[in-house]
């Protein structure tokens, strides 16, 4: 327990906030904890490269917490708790996390907190904001219902974060942004998150932080860190019969699978549910009910698959994930990025798997650019799709070099397609076990703590 506390204590903090994150079980700061908290304890404008999985909620939450500190107090009067931060997300799953993660690391402080979101009636929030609260968590559209109803003040507000920025301008938000900023004190500190530095999150920058100092902890393509990523080539019109399969063979509990658009999520889910998978969508078509009610029954476990959309799943927080699969590959490769970014989350390792047709050439190339990394390719007997197509996607074009290497008699036969090293048989690293027949793989595999899918599947070590 003493070097828990004394990591944390390290950077800063005051000792309510230091025994809270040690009663939640952190052991020590991320990195981007570590670089953000004595910055933001500082008073200074930060502009910080982290995306959700990192602990960029803490890296704000905490020293947010321990600057409003001296303002907190235990009476009654709405008077006494004005609105001193604002956090500004792009979804309501995520103000609704970032509002729980204040409330948890603010426990031993008292000081209020709300979170505001579009979808539900707002009687029930402007209660909350008339009971004074200091800090809102909130999404900017509704955030402007409440300021037009002038349920909501800001003149003694000195904190603001605008939290996921890249995903609020992809959404549309920038106006409405603007907007409240325009009603802010001019005196105060402002904090951007955000997992990618387009254009125009740097314009927004420039205009918003004064000397920022910069914190970048995931890279762009950081966050692979602890995530494998393979894909599987497969015919376009196998990919459900795959994902099934996936999902049976492997004994798989709790995956996050996207789709490219909404009615393909809710088609999935359905088709899954008819394959006896306990599956469920969650977009922007549900409501707030539903996608709450949908996201805590997978988090319990009750459903195996969600199935989502990039919109709805940005902000999902669901520690722990060990897979996520992308049934339909996204076309912008930083989506990508924020869609693995729900696994290997925390210290944890994740898989990213993705179900790839001849189509997605493409997207595929874009994405393995930006992560810097050549992703495994893992072909799965009976799911492969035909003809010359699959050379390609496995990504096939050796070199001279590599050629040579790999020469076979059978490679240059116009009528093979796949490299014989996909259809090895299985090879343990460890002395043991005649190989495995693919359809008698069910039971070694559950017994392994975290199967190698790609040896499991043919003995691929590495494609080249
Ligand atoms: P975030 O990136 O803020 O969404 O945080 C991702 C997850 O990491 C959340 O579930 C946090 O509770 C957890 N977390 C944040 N900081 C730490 C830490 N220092 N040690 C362990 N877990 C953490």
């Amino acid at each position: 327990m003493q070097v828990i506390s004394s990591a944390f204590e390290q950077l800063g903090l005051i000792p309510p906030l230091v025994a809270t994150v040690a009663e939640l079980g952190y052991s020590k700061p991320t990195p981007v904890q570590e670089q953000a908290i004595p910055l933001v304890l500082s008073g200074r404008d930060l502009m910080a490269g982290a995306q959700t999985g990192t602990g960029k909620t803490a890296a704000f939450a905490l020293p947010i917490l321990q600057r409003l500190a001296p303002f907190a107090s235990p009476s009654a009067s709405p008077a006494r708790h004005p609105v001193r931060a604002l956090v500004l997300t792009p979804t309501r799953e995520l103000a609704v996390q970032v509002a729980e993660s204040f409330r948890d690391y603010g426990a031993k402080l008292p000081l209020r907190s709300t979170v505001i979101y579009g979808g539900v009636d707002m009687n029930a929030q402007i209660d909350q904001l008339r009971k004074g609260v200091e800090v809102v968590v909130a999404t900017p559209g509704r955030l402007l219902d409440h300021v037009q109803n002038k349920t909501v003040m800001f003149n003694q507000l000195s904190v603001l974060v605008l939290d996921e920025a890249d995903r609020m301008l992809d959404m549309g938000f920038l106006p409405d942004i603007k907007r409240i900023i325009a009603l802010l004190p001019r005196e105060r500190q402002n904090l951007l998150f955000s997992a990618t530095f387009p254009d125009e999150i740097r314009t927004l920058a420039k205009t918003l932080l004064r000397n920022p100092a910069e914190v970048q902890v995931a890279a762009r393509n950081a966050a692979a860190d602890l995530v494998t990523h393979v894909m599987h080539p497969v015919a376009r019109e196998k990919k459900r019969e795959l994902l099934s399969y996936l999902i049976q063979t492997r004994g798989l509990r709790q995956v996050l699978v996207f789709t490219g658009t909404r009615i393909g999520a809710n088609r999935l889910a359905h088709q899954l549910r008819r394959d006896h998978i306990h599956a469920d969508a969650i977009h922007g078509d549900k409501s707030q009910a539903e996608r709450e009610a949908a996201l805590a029954d997978f988090k319990s476990g009750k459903t195996t698959v969600l199935v989502a959309t990039d919109v709805a799943s940005r902000g999902l927080d669901i520690e722990g994930l060990p897979q996520v699969i992308n049934f339909d590959v996204p076309h912008s490769s930083e989506d990508y990025v924020h869609r693995i970014g729900r696994t290997g989350r925390a210290g944890m390792t994740g898989e990213a798997i993705s179900l790839v047709s001849p189509q997605d050439h493409d997207a595929v190339a874009a994405i393995e650019r930006l992560i810097k990394k050549r992703i495994e390719r893992v072909l799965i007997p009976n799911f492969g799709p035909s003809g010359p197509s699959v050379a390609t996607m496995m990504g096939d074009q050796p070199s001279h070099k590599d050629r040579e290497r790999r020469r076979s008699p059978s490679s240059s036969g116009p009528k093979r397609q796949v490299d014989p090293i996909f259809s090895k048989p299985y090879e343990p690293a460890a002395p043991a076990a005649t190989p495995i027949p693919a359809a008698n793989q069910e039971a070694p595999q559950a017994k392994r703590k975290r199967p190698q899918l790609a040896a499991l599947l043919g003995g691929l070590k590495k494609a080249s």
